[in-house]
């Protein structure tokens, strides 16, 4: 599970930073990749990574301001060439499908795939036996929604070998073991899982958020978060600017953590006024108030171990 920053940058594309993208890669965990907004240029960000987009299963768009989502219908066409050929669900606010039918419709663009468009409301936007992905509006002037996205706990590894020791041969029985079932040996003896099962592997979480001011809905989703990516697009200090044009500061992006007790903190969606030193000063800024802060780059990668896994260098 890898958090991988295609766009990071605020309002209109800079030289140093594209528009927003969060690719969110589950390769490991289901062979595919799901991102978060797609800003101008998305898939030209694509071309420079070893993101396949025919890998795309879901896009969460945040919301509908155009650095979000100008990237969407050129992304969407290409995937078509590139081998696409496996559905694709975007989820987002309300307005959504109109501007993706239309942009489509009017090019004259037919996807080889078929196209799933959810407009989503406050809740569980999706759910499976692996994953769980919340929605809650933020505070943005328009609808901007942030996501939770929760890995379910795994159940631990089978112990064969205790199994066998035991004289219980390899077979079905181990699957119903495995999945948690007691069960009655013909000889009468009861096997239960908890006794050959190992530790069972904490879910991991991500809170990814669209543009917002600080509010109470970002550290709701970022609870116990093992990373939350959350925007700075402006310095400290500059609150009225925030507040004026609906966005926060580092350090109110560092408050939101630090009340959610996450584990770790990335800033984005950076206003290009700052130049490549002042992105230092707004780490050290946010880390006044939670130290594990980091500022997301274009092509920067995240990884999320599993629990109890040592970070790699
Ligand atoms: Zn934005
Ligand atoms: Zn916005």
């Amino acid at each position: 599970m890898d958090v991988f920053f295609l766009g990071t940058g605020a309002g209109m594309p800079a030289k140093l930073r594209n528009v927003t993208s969060i690719a969110l890669k589950l390769l490991e965990e289901r062979g595919s990749v799901w991102l978060f907004d797609a800003g101008e240029a998305t898939q030209h960000q694509i071309l420079h990574t070893s993101i396949k987009p025919r890998r795309i299963e879901k896009i969460f768009v945040t919301h509908l301001h155009g650095d979000h989502i100008y990237g969407l219908p050129g992304l969407l066409s290409s995937r078509s060439f590139q081998g696409g050929e496996t559905e694709v669900t975007v989820y987002g606010p309300k307005g959504i499908r109109d501007f993706l039918q239309i942009s489509l419709s009017i090019s004259q663009t037919y996807l080889k795939y078929l196209l799933k468009v959810v407009e989503i409301e406050e809740g569980i936007v999706f759910e499976d036996e692996q994953f769980s992905v919340e929605a809650r509006l933020l505070d943005h002037g328009i609808m901007s929604y942030g996501y939770r996205v929760a890995e379910k706990d795994r159940p631990g590894t089978l112990l064969a070998d205790k199994l066998k020791e035991a004289g219980v041969q390899p077979g079905p029985i181990f699957k119903k073991i495995k999945d948690g079932e007691t069960v009655t040996l013909e000889d009468g003896r009861v096997i239960e899982p908890n006794e050959y099962l190992g530790p069972s592997q904490k879910g991991r979480v991500v809170t990814i958020l669209g543009d917002t001011r600080f509010c109470e809905n970002a550290i709701f989703l970022a609870k116990g978060a093992d990373l939350l990516v959350h925007e700075a697009t402006f310095a400290k200090g500059e609150d009225q600017l925030a507040f004026d044009y609906f966005h926060s500061t580092t350090h109110q992006a560092a408050e939101v953590a630090k009340q959610a007790e996450a584990k770790q903190l990335c800033l984005t969606h950076i206003s290009s006024r700052y130049d490549r030193h002042a992105w230092r000063e707004l780490v050290k800024e946010a880390a006044e108030i939670f130290p594990n802060t980091d500022i997301a780059e274009d092509f920067k990668e995240i990884n999320i171990p599993l629990k109890g896994e040592k970070h790699l260098p």
